[in-house]
């Protein structure tokens, strides 16, 4: 096996993400002799996950996401490393940094890696294309490859933490961005949770008029956001959902297009997954390929879901449906 490179950057506590743990176990497993290499922190984390070398690139322009300084870091670890094979976590962080630093190295680079395993005595990496319709395992020749593996498709390594001997590179930029703060999207509570057991999907029906004759978001807000609560369960929407606030409609405050899942939205990977208020077109359920015991509440008992979409569907009215659930979940 070519030598590797496990690649990642520390949060702003100095810790490694769970994912930068995942991918480090895919390194492992494939039996490689592996370098670290870390920028931001020489955290003592990994410190038994038996790499030969310990490498980082420290200081506090490192500690912040920022192209100039991540690419720099990323050609100056993989330089230093000599690896061919450099494995790290997508993030978004990496996935906007590493392809340039791949391009410097004259190496390629893999984004949305599902998977790598050894095939016929090479690296070969598992990619979904076409939005998740097809999926492809892929080997190259050119040298460095680098390979930024999706979150959930490998066990997070864990192990006592230890004291490695880091060899500190030096990296040499000067960055003419400062970055002053996040400014995220969602300013509401966290909705959307990768590693939640169950994925909560609200659609228009929500918004639209009620069997009273009016529409009652409100509520449909006070009903979602306490089960999220009580259930810890991630949230998606619809796109008629999330389009809603530009059409001047009464909307979800919760919901933005982060949560959108479907054919123009995301594909979550969660065990479990209930729709509610959502028609199930093919659109939006094309985003659940991914999910394994589907359920449904619809009025309709000809909505998509009944057509082989849903492992159940419930014909019944979401509110009172989750009124009750939340009822018991408090109780
Ligand atoms: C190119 C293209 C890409 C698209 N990409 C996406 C995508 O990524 N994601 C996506 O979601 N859509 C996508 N769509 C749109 C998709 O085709 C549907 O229009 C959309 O998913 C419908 O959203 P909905 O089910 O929430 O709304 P609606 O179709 O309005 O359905 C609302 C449902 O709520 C039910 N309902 C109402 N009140 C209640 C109640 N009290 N209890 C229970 N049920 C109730 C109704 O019976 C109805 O079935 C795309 C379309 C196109 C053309």
């Amino acid at each position: 096996m070519e030598p590797i490179l496990f690649l990642a950057h520390t949060e702003p506590d100095r810790s490694l993400s769970k994912q930068a743990m995942e991918a480090l176990s895919a390194a492992i497993a494939l039996g490689g002799e592996i370098t670290v290499g870390l920028v931001g922190a020489a955290t003592n984390q990994i410190g038994n996950c038996g790499a030969s070398r310990f490498l980082a690139v420290e200081g506090d322009a490192f500690t912040q996401p920022r192209y100039a300084t991540d690419a720099a870091a990323v050609e100056a670890l993989a330089r230093a490393s000599g690896a061919a094979l450099i494995i790290a976590p997508h993030t978004s962080r990496w996935a906007r940094a590493i392809p340039g630093a791949a391009m410097r190295l004259n190496g390629r680079v893999d984004t949305h890696a599902t998977g790598i395993q050894v095939v016929n005595e090479v690296p070969a990496v598992t990619r979904w294309f076409y939005r998740q319709r097809m999926e492809a395992v892929l080997t190259r020749s050119q040298r460095p490859w680098f390979v930024l593996l999706e979150s959930g498709c490998a066990p997070a390594w864990s192990g006592a933490p230890a004291d490695p001997a880091f060899e500190r590179i030096a990296v040499d930029v000067k960055p003419r961005t400062t970055v002053t703060g996040v400014r995220a999207p969602q300013s509401g509570e966290q909705t959307i949770r990768p590693d939640a057991k169950l994925l909560f999907v609200a659609g228009a029906g929500w918004t639209k008029k009620q069997a009273d004759g009016a529409t009652h978001a409100d509520k449909a807000e006070e009903l979602i956001l306490g089960f999220l609560r009580a259930s810890q369960a991630s949230l998606g929407g619809s796109k008629s959902l999330v389009d809603l606030s530009g059409e001047g409609q009464s909307v979800l405050t919760c919901m933005t297009h982060l949560n959108q899942v479907g054919q123009t939205g995301s594909t979550p990977r969660h065990p479990k997954g209930l729709a509610t208020c959502c028609h199930g077109e093919e659109p939006h359920v094309v985003g659940w390929r991914f999910i394994n015991e589907r359920r449904a509440i619809n009025l309709d008992a000809n909505c998509g879901w009944a057509r082989g979409k849903a492992d159940i569907l419930y014909v019944a009215d979401a509110f009172a449906v989750m009124d009750e659930v939340n009822r018991r979940l408090s109780g």
